[in-house]
């Protein structure tokens, strides 16, 4: 094949040029001058990427699966209890991370599709047992990867403080951060957790925390039992930008680069971006007279679309055509919606032309699949969301030059 691969995967996602400069380059001494000015000036960096100012950015050499253990160790023991939520892959793997770690797990179910309702917290909440076996962490996912719904973590947060409970609130930013509005001090999460292979453009292989006070503070004596996972040596040795051992020198260069290409851009502007591109992949859907998994659409994901097939038609069918025949890489249903799902990864380093040519691939896949859509339908309607948002920005700036 030649021409570009299209990985329009929900992650990992397209690593710009500036960031694979940024990092092709020769490894340097970790210990040296050069890494402790460059840690020192990239954390507080990385906190506005978060939203925190109070926050403590902590980086490791894992992935999110890694990110997530990190957060449950350092404030959670073995035998504590916590409230969890069953929408989707990326949730259920989070609670069974928590009960492979000696912790009690209750985990109300959901239908995979909706998102985590507020006052479903605020109920179990006010059914808690008081004491020691009080619900220590209450533990959501963001943006659940895996069906393409975003939860509203700002609601969840007034459910805690609706019941002044006190759990620690622990959010999963994997496919969100960087891509989808998040506010970690105003929403007063205490650990916000992520990876670097998403909304951050990076290649996989960093897990990213942001550790708030409550979370610190949880960690200072409590916890279980860890060693590489223990962010207290970690966040004593960033004081001086040093690491208590062999940090992913090349990433930090490239996530550096990411860092000022998202701050450069405007947090605001890249949520805007995704919006868009989010928006004009749903009316492609809508005009393909396709289902999107998400039920609600005040809940829709900006960073990926999950598409349902008709009835009679594998997914794995259309992704496959998508991969041979044009080199191009969706992602795949994952869990109980396998077959029944594809997903369209929109988020981190894309832009409008990236998605109409994503969008034309993927509507010639369904067609060779056999799913009765009116080729160039998707695309049309999606150019037709990007023409009405110009034209909607353009109309101030014609008046004001008249
Ligand atoms: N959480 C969410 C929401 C994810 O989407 C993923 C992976 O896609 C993970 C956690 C796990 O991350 P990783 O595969 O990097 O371990």
């Amino acid at each position: 094949m030649s021409g570009r691969p299209f990985l329009q995967i929900p992650g990992p996602t397209n690593v710009p040029d500036r960031v694979l400069r940024a990092m092709d380059r020769a490894v340097i001494d970790h210990r040296g001058p050069e890494f402790g000015a460059l840690v020192r000036g990239l954390l507080p960096d990385v906190a506005k990427l978060f939203r925190s100012e109070q926050g403590k950015v902590v980086l490791y050499p894992a992935s999110g699966t890694g990110a997530w253990e990190a957060a449950l160790v350092n404030t959670l023991a073995p035998g504590d209890r916590v409230l969890s939520f069953n929408n989707g892959h990326f949730s259920t793997l989070f609670a069974e991370t928590a009960r492979n770690l000696g912790i009690e797990v209750d985990e109300a179910p959901l239908r995979w599709g909706q998102g985590v309702p507020a006052d479903l917290v605020e109920e179990k909440l006010r059914a808690d047992r008081g004491g020691s076996g009080a619900y220590k962490a209450v533990l959501v996912v963001h943006n659940e990867t895996s069906t393409g719904v975003t939860s509203d973590v700002q609601a969840v947060r007034q459910a805690l403080d609706a019941t002044g409970h006190e759990a620690l609130l622990i959010v999963d930013t994997v496919s969100s951060l960087a891509s989808i509005d998040f506010r970690m001090d105003e929403w007063k999460v205490d650990v916000t957790l992520t990876g670097s292979q998403k909304g951050l453009m990076l290649p996989p292989g960093m897990a990213l925390l942001c550790v708030g006070p409550r979370a610190l503070a949880a960690s200072e004596h409590g916890g279980s039992r860890r060693n590489f996972w223990d962010w207290r040596r970690i966040i004593a040795d960033n004081a001086t930008g040093f690491y208590p051992y062999t940090p992913a020198t090349l990433l930090l260069f490239g996530l550096r680069e990411a860092t000022t290409m998202l701050l450069e851009e405007g947090l605001d502007n890249v949520f805007g971006r995704h919006a868009r591109l989010g928006g004009a992949v749903r009316a492609a859907v809508d005009a393909w007279g396709l289902k999107n998994l998400c039920e609600d659409p005040a809940l829709v994901s900006n960073s990926l679309t999950a598409v349902c097939t008709p009835d009679g038609i594998d997914s794995a069918d259309v992704m496959k055509i998508a991969r041979e025949r044009y080199d191009l890489a969706l992602g795949v249903g994952l869990g109980r919606v396998r077959g029944k799902i594809f997903r369209i990864g929109h988020l981190g380093s894309l832009n409008e032309l990236e998605v109409l040519g994503t969008l034309a691939g993927v509507e010639m896949a369904l067609a060779e699949a056999g799913v009765p859509v009116e080729l160039g339908a998707g695309v049309a309607a999606a150019q037709r969301a990007f023409v009405a948002g110009q034209q909607a920005v353009a109309t101030p700036v014609a008046a004001t030059s008249r």
